[in-house]
């Protein structure tokens, strides 16, 4: 992929989760004004709301990360052992930061 492919998916990706944290935090005024029809749902499903933007807070964090690195030209690189990402990875998940070793360590030392 080249790099204006890899920044329009990226910046796809970052849209799409920004209106996904709008509705998941009722960032409307429908939920203010007291006009919402589905307000009560959004209070008894507010433990997996919050588990969904917790997800989705940290896979914009790593879009914008990504969106970063390409800006300075580290794209494509590990951050933990600088080795190349493999293609296919980066088309699977084009925020990947890491190769598929150093990824699967990161997620042990975070368990
Ligand atoms: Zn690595």
């Amino acid at each position: 992929m080249d790099d204006a492919t890899v920044r329009r998916r990226l910046e796809g990706m970052l849209q799409e989760l920004d209106r996904s944290i709008s509705v998941l935090t009722g960032d409307g005024t429908d939920l203010r004004d007291g006009s919402a029809a589905d307000g009560g749902a959004h209070l008894s499903d507010s433990d997996r709301t919050r588990a969904m933007l917790d997800v989705a807070a940290r896979q914009r964090a790593a879009v914008l990360a990504a969106l970063k690195r390409l800006e300075d030209g580290r794209y494509g690189r590990c951050i933990d052992c600088g080795g190349t990402v493999p293609e296919g990875r980066l088309e699977a998940r084009p925020e990947a930061a890491r190769c598929v070793q150093c990824q699967a360590r990161a997620e042990r030392r975070r368990r």
